[in-house]
C-alpha cells in the first residue's frame, strides 16, 4: 500500500458534527474528500465564513458606513456630505467618503443603501456614485423627486445601476451568510418628516447583528416598535439621528436593547448628540462611541463575539 494514513479529529463546526478526517493521498480517495467538502460547503456555508465587519467612517456630521460581510461583499450604507461651510462662515470638519473608500482600496461596491435623502448622508453618494462602479442601490420610497434625494435618483437612472425600493418586510440578498432585513419606513404611507421615512435595517450574522436607522424620530420608532416588537433586538445600534433629543422613544429602545451603540456626528449647530440622549443610554448601560471623539470606529465580528477598534 503506498498510502500514508492517520487518523485525526476535527469539529466541522456546523451544528455540533465532529468529523473524522482521513489522510490518504490516492487520487481515488482525494476525489471523494473533494465531494464531501463541496458537500459540507453548501449545505454549510457558515463554517467557512470569516467575519462580518461594519466600518463608522468619521466624516464629520453625517453617516457614513461600510459594511464587510463574510463572503467579501462591500456595501456602502450612506455616504456623508462634502467639506462645508456654516452660515457664520467657519469651516465645519469632515471627510469626503469616496477618498475613505478609495484609501481601503475599494475599487467596486456590491450594494450601496441610501437611509434617506438628506444632504448628510446622501452627498457623498452621489460623488461614489459617480466614481465607483456600484453593482446596486437600495432606498426607501418616500424620498420624493425634488432636492438631493431628485438629484440622486436621475444619477442612478442616468448611469444604468440597478436598484432596488424597500419598505418594511424587503430582504436584501447580498450574503448567504448574513441576514439582513428592512423593518421600516411602512409599505403603505410616508411620514410627514422626512427623517421618519429613513430605512431601519437590520443585519446578522449568527448571534451579533447591527440595527441601522438613519435619522429616524419618535415617531418612525413607535411604529417599528408596534410592529416588531423584539425581531428588533440587536447586539450594537447605530443610534438614531446622530443622537438628536428626539430620536430617544424608550419602547424602541428597550426593544432593541443593544450592547452598544455608535453616535456619528461632527460640529454642528443643532446641538447632536443632545445631553438628554446620553443620559439615556448611560441609563440603560449601553456602551457608547462617538465618531466626534473617537474617530473611526471599526467594529468586527466572527459571529458570536465582537471586537471593537477605534481611530483615536
Ligand atoms: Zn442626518
Ligand atoms: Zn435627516
Amino acid at each position: 500500500m503506498n498510502s500514508r494514513e492517520k487518523r485525526d479529529q476535527a469539529n466541522a463546526g456546523c451544528a455540533g458534527v465532529r468529523l473524522t478526517v482521513q489522510y490518504n493521498f490516492e487520487p481515488e480517495v482525494l476525489i471523494r474528500k473533494f465531494i464531501v467538502l463541496l458537500f459540507l460547503f453548501l449545505w454549510c456555508p457558515f463554517a467557512f465564513a470569516g467575519e462580518l465587519s461594519v466600518t463608522f467612517f468619521d466624516v464629520g456630521q453625517g453617516d457614513a458606513m461600510l459594511i464587510t460581510t463574510p463572503s467579501g461583499k462591500q456595501i456602502l450604507l450612506d455616504g456623508g456630505a462634502p467639506p462645508s461651510v456654516l452660515e457664520s462662515g467657519e469651516s465645519v470638519f469632515s471627510r469626503e467618503v469616496l477618498s475613505l473608500l478609495q484609501a481601503q482600496s475599494i475599487t467596486h461596491l456590491d450594494g450601496v443603501i441610501i437611509s434617506h435623502g438628506h444632504p448628510d448622508h446622501i452627498k457623498g453618494v452621489m460623488t461614489v456614485l459617480k466614481t465607483i462602479p456600484v453593482a446596486r442601490v437600495y432606498f426607501p420610497d418616500c424620498g420624493g423627486a425634488a432636492g438631493e434625494y431628485g438629484r440622486c435618483m436621475d444619477s442612478i437612472k442616468q448611469r444604468h445601476i440597478e436598484y432596488t425600493i424597500t419598505h418594511a418586510g424587503t430582504s436584501i440578498d447580498i450574503d448567504p451568510a448574513v441576514r439582513v432585513e428592512v423593518f421600516a419606513p411602512p409599505h403603505n404611507f410616508c411620514f410627514d418628516d422626512a427623517n421618519n421615512n429613513s430605512m431601519i435595517v437590520r443585519i446578522a450574522y449568527r448571534a451579533v447583528s447591527f440595527l441601522f436607522t438613519g435619522d429616524a424620530n419618535t415617531e418612525e420608532q413607535d411604529w417599528c416598535a408596534e410592529k416588531y416588537g423584539v425581531r428588533l433586538r440587536s447586539t450594537i445600534l447605530k443610534i438614531p439621528h446622530h443622537g438628536s433629543y428626539n430620536a430617544v422613544n424608550g419602547t424602541f429602545i428597550r426593544a432593541v436593547n443593544p450592547a452598544v451603540g455608535v453616535i456619528s456626528c461632527g460640529e454642528n449647530p443643532y446641538g447632536h448628540p443632545h445631553e438628554k440622549t446620553l443620559h439615556f443610554y448611560g441609563k440603560e448601560k449601553t456602551a457608547l462611541y462617538r465618531t466626534d471623539l473617537r474617530g473611526t470606529i471599526r467594529i468586527s465580528t466572527d459571529g458570536s463575539a465582537y471586537a471593537v477598534t477605534t481611530e483615536k
